[in-house]
């Protein structure tokens, strides 16, 4: 699935972000992800795990959430969500539907994780 605005989005963030980000998903760190409605929630692996949360608007990635400490401290895009971007737009359109990733690789913790919380609880 191609994001429209990936090339504004990430020019307008430091290089050394976005190349992080992309080793990180060369090396596989985006451990699942999974679409609901609009929204894309990801486990990036880093130090630990963070989650990332996306909005698109059709192909507009429109918001973005990392539980990591850069995003709380800099309130700007990490290297997890750039790792998670790159994730959806080289993916192949079958991210659209959910639970398309195998269950094997979603571990059990997420999971029931993503059924007791709300999507509301992430927006704020
Ligand atoms: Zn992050």
């Amino acid at each position: 699935m191609e994001i429209a605005n990936l090339q504004d989005v990430l020019s307008s963030i430091p290089p050394e972000i976005v190349k992080r980000g992309l080793v990180y998903y060369e090396v596989g760190a985006v451990k699942s992800g999974v679409f609901h409605g609009n929204t894309f929630r990801a486990v990036v692996r880093g130090t630990r795990d963070y989650e990332v949360l996306l909005e698109l608007r059709g192909n507009v990635l429109t918001a973005f959430r990392c539980t990591c400490p850069y995003v709380r401290q800099y309130d700007s895009m990490c290297k997890h969500v750039v790792a998670a971007l790159w994730y959806i737009h080289k993916s192949k359109g079958d991210l659209k539907r959910p639970w398309a990733i195998k269950r094997k690789d979603v571990e059990a913790e997420v999971l029931s994780e993503l059924f007791s919380k709300s999507r509301e609880a992430w927006i704020d």
